[in-house]
């Protein structure tokens, strides 16, 4: 079980990045690839805005984006009947032998 695995299992996602070379890797990284140093993690906020989704039966997947560009793949549960590309989603994250993303439409439009 890695640190990030953990966190996810607290429903925490971890950011990773190198402050040095100011890259943000969009998975989790031991060191980073230029400078080889630790990386550095910072808890993310969760939330963040649907790029691209589609419909299998009666379930919507997608693409969110969160912070510092990160693009995740989950499930969304829309606010009404479908969502829209750009609404604004909060990020639920679990692990179960992978990670799971589930992405809620918040009602702030
Ligand atoms: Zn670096």
């Amino acid at each position: 079980m890695t640190f990030f695995d953990d966190e996810l299992k607290k429903g925490n996602f971890q950011i990773c990045f190198c402050r040095d070379c100011n890259i943000t890797y969009s998975s989790y990284r031991e060191s980073c690839i230029k400078c080889l140093k630790k990386t550095d993690r910072k808890k993310s906020v969760q939330k963040g805005k649907i790029i691209e989704f589609s419909r299998r039966n009666n379930d919507f997947f997608g693409i969110i984006e969160i912070e510092n560009g990160i693009r995740l793949m989950g499930s969304i549960i829309p606010l009404e009947k479908q969502p829209e590309i750009g609404q604004k989603v909060k990020m639920s994250v679990s692990f179960d032998k992978k990670p799971n993303y589930s992405f809620t439409v918040e009602n702030n439009q």
